[in-house]
């Protein structure tokens, strides 16, 4: 039932631009989790010519795009359903490192639009039921004419030099006792270098300088778009905000504490910090 694949574009659609004819890549989410096949140590997406051979309902059903030429959409499934045998709901953190990483992204991809479609099934305004549109990823209200697009919250992240140290913040909300870089949603009327200066101010007291861009990476937990960067500390010493932040300090690459997972841009972040003040292994032979 599941096959390899080979290659690892995707291109994103809201439509199918053709009839499908092989087999397509049925992302299916009951509340946050995933439908996926157990093979021994890793975890495949289900590949079928129609939803209905797993046997499962499907209260919504959205078009994503083509994965390797296989046409991927995303797929409600009731609550009370039970996976085929074989196949389980397994959480998207549960599933990282098990999934190919390309196919873990459409995944991430594919429960905000189960998310999105199930939440704005009417108009906010005039509660008529909401129609989706074929040419971008929105809903319109037929009777007002409003447009819904998937909601997205910005928030950035950013890695704080100080030589060769950095700054590493245990947070409230974190659920052990791992340190990460900080972070901070963005406030409507921001720039985000604005946001970045704010959030540092306001959790650890410090003030910076040259704010650069980083990268970023969709978070879907539930729907953010992690906006990365990196800056220098230009002054102030830490002052922690209790609500939000247990324990904060500079830190060289040779004494890290417990770090965030490979998954997140948090960790890519301290990786990149890592990389650039490691000894070089030629240095440390000589002696
Ligand atoms: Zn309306």
């Amino acid at each position: 039932m599941i096959e390899r694949l080979k290659t690892k574009e995707f291109i994103a659609g809201i439509v199918p631009q053709t009839e499908p004819n092989g087999p397509a890549l049925w992302f299916a989410f009951q509340r946050n989790n995933l439908l996926v096949s157990e093979e021994s140590s890793s975890v495949t997406i289900p590949l079928l010519k129609d939803f209905s051979e797993t046997g499962l309902p499907a209260l919504s059903r959205n078009y994503l795009g083509l994965f390797d030429e296989s046409p991927c959409y995303a797929v409600e499934v009731p609550e009370d359903a039970s996976p085929p045998t074989g196949m389980s709901f397994q959480g998207l953190r549960q599933v990282y490192g098990r999934l190919e990483e390309d196919l873990f992204w459409i995944a991430a991809k594919a429960i905000q639009i189960v998310d999105w479609d199930r939440t704005h099934r009417f108009c906010g305004h005039c509660g008529v039921p909401m129609e989706l549109q074929k040419v971008e990823r929105a809903k319109k209200c037929p009777q007002c004419g409003l447009l819904h697009f998937p909601r997205l919250a910005p928030a950035i992240i950013v890695l704080i030099e100080r030589g060769d140290r950095l700054l590493l913040a245990r947070a409230r909300r974190f659920p052990t006792a791992m340190y990460s870089v900080l972070a901070g949603f963005v406030e409507p009327g921001e720039s985000l270098e604005e946001t970045v200066a704010r959030e540092v101010k306001e959790e650890v007291g410090l003030s910076l300088k040259d704010i650069r861009y980083f990268g970023s990476q969709p978070w879907p937990f539930p729907h953010s778009l992690m906006i990365g960067f990196t800056a220098t500390y230009a002054g102030g010493e830490i002052t922690l905000d209790d609500d939000e932040i247990v324990d904060a300090g500079w830190y060289t690459v040779d004494q890290l504490p417990p770090l965030p997972g490979k998954i997140s841009i948090a960790r890519k972040l301290i990786d990149w910090f890592i990389e650039k003040h490691k000894r070089p292994e030629e240095g440390l032979s000589k002696n």
